[in-house]
């Protein structure tokens, strides 16, 4: 390709608005161009990286024995009403209508699609198991598009959905799909780590995301110093010391505080004892019906959300109360009580580090008061008990024997264990078992982010000067330079250089801009990152100066010696 063919052309500055590295560089090295906000176009360097990206995930799923095939984009709406995620599915769904008023969702994932199509078989145990998979547009209404491909509105998903008899033959899958996901990452050159998670709103049991790290990720994992664990957020534990294991056991009191205390950081002072001594109350309400739950923790830690909307079975329907809601249920907010409020229908949550401290100051704030020498178990005990803690750097691993490193990384994709979620849902999700018997299939899902991929890939590999493409997903091979080619011999050996390399099959980009300085070129070539730059010069000869990207050697040799 010559680059004055080329659509899509370099720029120097990214625009203001733009903060991530890869969406500042694929805009500039011009493989990127937005539509509205979260819609992109890809320019034809962009498109040749994401085809090989696509080759690459085709190849590696081909090779496990998934079957590609293609699904519609318009799913119809009464597909999603069976599975109620129509409503679950939330904020992100999008959906639209035709003149003849039937609506469909433009799904944002497409289970639905695919146990619709397979119930369509009467598949019996000798059909099973497949895994079927397409590259497929997804539409998510998400909140705030950010970092150019990274969190995009509409983008196309290597979604794979497989079908089982049973839970030990989709385990193999799973092994399988894990496996996988490995080899097409490492041959889009990334280093990832495979962290457990939380399953979210597609149901089931586990999952896994493939996460690389970076600073720009926006998931959060912790892993031991030992590197026996390894876990989302979301899902991460930790093992809770006792605080003070030998102090006596005291009666409760309610004593005088000054009024300024408020806060976590007042009450330290005023106590003169660190958070953890302290109970904190943290208050829920549910989107759909408006319960309201409160959660008593200790005073050092946080909520996590996900963990306690699975512990309550209420996942995606938790919001943080209002003070509106506060003050529904009698209390006020800053003052919320560990126990009480027996008028109002409130669920108290109880995080397991109150089984950790002897003697808690809190539970029963007034304006001028607080009690002290709160047990829990004694004092007060809530109905529902579990971890709901959100891990933290620093804590001890579950085993007891090494401490957690938070990592944040990108997910560029992940393999979702389903179980009967979606065939207990849908009806006739069926096939015929060997016993003759009817029963409902077992699923998982496996998915990859093309675009976030492509993101991913300049993330992690660029300098200061442009991207750095690892060989297998570079836009082109061989980004061939003509330096001032307004002298007509030097012009004749970059044509005859384009010539031969093209002719061998070698995939270049040729600048064959005349008038353009060299100190320009240079930064062109450094800018886009194609693997290999051949300069043909004056200073060259006979002969080619080759350099790779990202090395600063080069060396000039005979071209008919140069191995891409
Ligand atoms: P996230 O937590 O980042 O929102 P997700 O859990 O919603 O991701 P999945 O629904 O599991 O993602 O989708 C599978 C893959 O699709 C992800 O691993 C990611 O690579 C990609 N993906 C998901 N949402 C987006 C998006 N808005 N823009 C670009 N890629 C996305
Ligand atoms: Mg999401």
């Amino acid at each position: 390709m010559r680059y004055t063919n080329l659509f899509g052309k370099t720029v120097r500055e990214p625009l203001k608005d733009m903060t991530q590295v890869s969406h500042k560089l694929l805009y500039q090295a011009g493989f990127i161009r937005e539509s509205t906000a979260g819609r992109y176009y890809l320019l034809p360097l962009g498109q040749r990286v994401f085809d090989k990206i696509v080759r690459i995930v085709e190849e590696e799923m081909d090779k496990s024995g998934a079957q590609k095939m293609s699904a519609p984009i318009l799913h119809p709406i009464e597909l999603w009403e069976e599975t109620n995620r129509d409503k679950s599915g939330g904020y992100e769904l999008m959906t639209v209508q035709d003149r003849r008023g039937a609506r469909f969702a433009l799904g944002g994932t497409a289970e639905e699609m695919f146990v619709d199509v397979v119930r369509r078989f009467q598949l019996t145990y000798k059909d099973m198991p497949f895994n079927v998979y397409q590259m497929g547009y997804k539409f998510r209404d998400e909140l705030r598009a950010r970092g150019g491909l990274m969190r995009v509105r509409e983008f196309i998903m290597k979604d794979a959905y497989s079908f089982h008899t049973d839970d030990q033959d989709f385990k193999k899958e799973y092994e399988n799909m894990r496996d996988t996901y490995s080899r097409i990452f490492t041959r889009v050159g990334l280093k990832f780590d495979i962290v457990p998670a939380d399953n979210g709103y597609f149901g089931g049991e586990y999952c896994h995301e493939f996460d690389v790290e970076s600073e720009v990720g926006e998931s959060k994992y912790f892993v031991s110093e030992d590197g026996s664990y390894i876990a989302h957020e979301d899902v991460a534990e930790f093992k809770l010391e006792d605080v003070n294991p030998e102090e006596e056991i005291k009666d409760m009191e309610i004593v005088e505080q000054p009024e300024w205390v408020r806060t976590m950081e007042d009450n330290i002072k005023n106590y003169n004892l660190p958070a953890e001594r302290f109970l904190k109350n943290v208050v829920y309400k549910n989107r759909v019906d408006g319960h309201i739950y409160i959660v008593t923790i200790r005073g050092d830690l946080q909520v996590n959300k996900n963990k306690l909307e699975k512990l309550l079975n209420l996942v995606g329907l938790l919001d943080d109360a209002t003070d509106e809601d506060i003050i529904s249920i009698g209390s006020k907010p800053g003052w919320v009580h560990s126990w009480g409020y027996g008028d109002h229908k409130v669920t108290f949550v109880a995080d397991n580090s109150l089984k950790t401290v002897k003697n808690f100051v809190g539970g029963q704030k007034e304006e001028k008061t607080d009690s002290i020498n709160v047990n829990y178990g004694r004092d007060f005990k809530h109905e529902i008990e579990g971890d709901v803690a959100l891990a933290q750097s620093g804590f001890t691993s579950p085993d007891g024997k090494s401490k957690l490193i938070e990592k944040k990384g990108i997910e560029v994709g992940n393999i979702f264990q389903l179980g009967q979620h979606y065939s207990k849902k849908m009806r006739d999700a069926v096939f015929v078992d060997s016993d003759g018997k009817s029963k409902e299939f077992f699923m998982g899902c496996y998915g990859i982010g093309l675009g976030r991929t492509m993101a991913t890939i300049v993330e992690v590999s660029h300098d200061d000067k442009g991207i750095i493409w690892p060989d297998a997903v570079a836009p082109y091979q061989v980004h061939l330079l003509g330096l001032n080619l307004e002298d007509s011999e030097i012009r004749n050996k970059a044509e005859q250089a384009y010539k031969y390399l093209t002719e061998k099959g070698v995939e270049v980009l040729y600048d064959d801009r005349e008038g353009i300085n060299p100190g320009s070129k240079f930064a062109d070539s450094d800018l886009i990152g194609i693997p290999w730059r051949v300069v043909v010069s004056k200073r060259t000869g006979d002969g080619v100066e080759i350099k790779k990207r990202g090395e600063e050697k080069s060396e000039i040799i005979e071209l008919a010696e140069f191995q891409v």
